[in-house]
């Protein structure tokens, strides 16, 4: 899922200081679940705005509140047409993609983003993520024994691990497991240590096109179905 975290109240305060009508936007999938801009987070940075404001003797904005199931939905945000008429700006608490699908359905009303995307990643503990996939379009998993070599290793590198790995650790960061002493033991589990025997050539990123594009022809062709 993708994760997020939500901004520092006074960005936020910065970015709406230009509008009188804000509906504070929040998402009710992954921004619920990595806790950055779901129904409790929109109520919660309400009430600090309001309280903001109130501190500060003003009352510039009025603030209004609403979570869809999913702000990269076009479905569910047109479903938002009316609230929309009513204010100045949209604060999103979606996620990068939720403020574009947004900004693209609502063109003459500005789309804030009130979190930072950070990463697609998987909880380790409770509130704690951790980055698992780059969507890379490329997947090396098969080869790596299900451990992703581009988010977990620091460098990135296909063919591991590299000279710095030191008592299982990574070279970079101490902290953190070297992702190809982790490949190199899962495999070995496995009993398929001769992947580590192969030579990967090096991805050149640049040669990936932006933006790119996935089309499910069986999806689509549902869609075309139900008119
Ligand atoms: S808008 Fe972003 S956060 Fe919300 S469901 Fe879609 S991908 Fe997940
Ligand atoms: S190799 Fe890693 S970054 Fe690429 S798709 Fe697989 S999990 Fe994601």
């Amino acid at each position: 899922m993708i994760v997020a975290e939500q901004k520092p109240l006074d960005e936020i305060q910065r970015m709406i200081a230009p509008y009188e009508k804000v509906l504070i936007l929040g998402c009710g999938t992954c921004m619920t679940v990595c806790g950055a801009g779901g129904e409790r987070e929109v109520s919660l940075l309400h009430s600090a705005l309001r309280l903001a404001q109130a501190r500060a003797g003003s009352n510039m904005h009025q603030f209004s509140e609403y979570t869809v199931k999913r702000q990269c939905d076009p479905e569910f945000i047109a479903l938002l047409a009316d609230r929309v008429r009513e204010v100045d700006a949209i604060l999103s608490l979606g996620c990068g993609i939720g403020v574009q699908v947004a900004a693209e359905h609502f063109p003459d009303t500005p789309v804030l983003p009130g979190v930072n995307t950070s990463f697609m990643g998987a909880v380790s503990e409770l509130g704690v993520w951790d980055e698992r996939c780059a969507a890379c379009g490329d997947c090396r998993l098969a080869e790596t024994a299900g451990i992703c070599p581009i988010t977990r290793c620091t460098k990135g590198i296909l063919n591991g691990p590299c000279a710095g790995t030191k008592n299982g650790k990574c070279e970079a960061n101490k902290d953190i497991d070297c992702a190809w002493i982790l490949i190199y033991e899962r495999l070995a589990r496995l009993g398929q240590l001769e992947k580590m025997r192969r030579y990967y050539p090096p991805r050149n990123f640049r040669t990936i096109p932006r933006p790119r594009r996935l089309v499910n022809l069986v999806k689509a062709d549902m869609g075309e179905e139900h008119g």
